[in-house]
């Protein structure tokens, strides 16, 4: 459904479903903050607590882990949200979107 790292398709190649109008904007940005944001934390209290490394360390450690796991998480989510937009029928002010 990507024809890009997050751009959709306009059309599904397996079943030609709209998906022009398929927009999950920041939804999928969203939960990839809540779930890096959390580790990240957790992570570097955990460091802290346990070995008390150089500030420097622990940014060589964390910046790379938040951005892998930010860019691994993005798309899978999109995916998702995109897939529980259509089987809720979502859409603007109450219009299915996936006509
Ligand atoms: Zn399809």
């Amino acid at each position: 459904m990507f024809a890009g790292f997050l751009k959709v398709v306009a059309r599904c190649a397996a079943c030609e479903l709209d998906l022009s109008a398929a927009d999950s904007a920041d939804g999928p940005a969203v939960f990839v903050m809540f779930i890096t944001g959390p580790v990240a934390v957790g992570l570097a209290i955990w460091m802290e607590i346990a070995f008390q490394p150089p500030m420097w360390l622990q940014l060589a450690i964390l910046l790379p882990t938040v951005l892998v796991l930010s860019l691994m998480l993005l798309r899978p989510l999109k995916g998702l949200m995109i897939g529980l937009q259509y089987h809720h029928r979502a859409g603007e002010g109450g219009k299915n979107t996936f006509t």
